[in-house]
């Protein structure tokens, strides 16, 4: 029986575990918290990335290793792939960890950004600040996820302000300022790339965030026509430059009806939660299949599909589980402000019914303000 290795025990190693199950693959998880919600469904070593000894135990006891956690310290992931395979290779890894290193790869694979410059000092920020232009947004180069990094300028007086929160990240982390896009929409695509090279997107999801976090998703995207083939053949364009293996995610908005490439996550992705249900083969299981070597699954959407993330804590599951096809899914971790506890995906055949179901159950959830987006935008497209 193959064993996949993960690194991070959160909820997407949570998802991977309960996927790989039924293809007969057992998952070993290590995160540096015992009480990683991942370790309710797999066994759970608990080690530092810097553990060594306890890595080169993980690396004996399984057959792969990837990653639930895209900060993985660069070295580690390195030592593992001498010993044991790692997908994707840590090279990958190491482009998707950096702000910098990702949107030099998208242009060079075509896929212009926002204007961008990076910032390692104070002068450097009001040097950006100046060719940039306001609004803006100064991000860490490294370890971001959730919005947390980011500071957001409305006007040149917020420099000060910026520098405040993110200065002491400089010098450790290096920071990048982004042209603030006031985009039409934002989308994402996930695509899988086999170890054979088979190569596959599911159709591009409609995402809504608060706060810098995700907070609803729609697919398949509606209106998207011929932004579906760009983006897949964005995405197979950066994942072939990669030598990329498994599933990763290509955060995009949509600005005057072009794509701009916002960041890419190398590994399953929040956006893509609606595939368990949603999609003939989910991104959990593809993820496996990738690279475990296995045969790629068909990524076509079974009808459309809305997911509600829940964060900070769960609201109640009745009215979800009450309501034909649509899913709940608990990560079992405690409640904490900001933190991502749980999603529920609603499907339905078309978007007509789609609209009606996701209304009811936003207004038994008292979710009508979560939902008011897309609503909005199903109606209007
Ligand atoms: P994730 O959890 O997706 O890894 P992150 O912390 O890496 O998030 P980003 O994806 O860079 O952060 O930003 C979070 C959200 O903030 C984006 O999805 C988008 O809604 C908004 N945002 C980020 N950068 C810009 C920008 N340059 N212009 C407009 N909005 C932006
Ligand atoms: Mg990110
Ligand atoms: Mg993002």
């Amino acid at each position: 029986q193959p064993v996949l290795g993960v690194l991070g025990g959160g909820q997407l190693a949570r998802m991977l575990a309960l996927a790989a199950a039924p293809l007969g693959v057992k998952t070993l998880v290590v995160d540096s918290s015992a009480d990683a919600c991942a370790g309710q469904v797999a066994p759970l070593a608990v080690a530092d990335w810097a553990d060594y000894a306890a890595l080169e135990i993980f690396a004996r006891q399984v057959d792969v290793v990837t990653f639930d956690f895209e900060n993985v310290p660069a070295q580690s992931a390195h030592w593992l792939a001498e010993r044991v395979a790692v997908f994707p290779a840590p090279g990958a890894l190491a482009v998707a960890q950096d702000r910098l290193a990702e949107k030099t790869l998208f242009r060079e694979c075509g896929l212009p950004t926002p204007d961008f410059r990076t910032v390692d000092t104070r002068e450097q920020l009001d040097a950006a600040l100046a060719a940039v232009g306001v609004p803006a947004i100064l991000k860490t180069r490294r370890l971001g996820y959730d919005g947390k990094g980011q500071f957001r300028l409305r006007e040149l007086a917020d420099a000060d302000a910026a520098w405040a929160a993110l200065g002491a990240q400089a010098s450790k982390h290096g920071l990048i300022l982004e042209a603030f896009v006031a985009f039409e929409r934002e989308l994402s695509v996930l695509a899988v790339r086999g170890r054979d090279g088979d190569f596959r997107t599911w159709p591009l999801t409609g995402n809504w965030h608060v706060d810098g976090v995700l907070s609803m998703s729609l697919a398949p995207a509606p209106g998207i026509d011929l932004l579906q083939h760009r983006a897949t053949e964005l995405a197979r364009t950066l994942a072939e430059r990669l030598g990329y293996v498994g599933v990763f995610a290509l955060e995009l908005f949509v600005k005057d009806g072009e794509l701009l490439g916002n960041e890419m996550a190398p590994r399953v992705h929040n956006s893509g939660h609606w595939t368990i249900e949603g999609a003939h083969t989910s991104q959990f299981e593809n993820h496996v299949r990738a690279v475990l070597g296995l045969p790629l699954g068909d990524t076509g959407a079974r009808g459309m599909s809305a997911m509600f993330n829940w964060i900070g804590d769960l609201p109640d599951a009745s009215p979800v589980l009450q309501t034909v096809d649509a899913h709940w899914h608990d990560y079992g971790k405690q409640a904490r402000p900001g933190r991502k506890v749980g999603h529920a995906t609603v499907c339905a055949p078309d978007a007509e019914r789609l609209t009606a179901r996701l209304a009811e159950v936003a207004g038994l959830l008292g979710r009508e303000a979560q939902v008011a987006p897309v609503l909005r935008h199903l109606t209007e497209s």
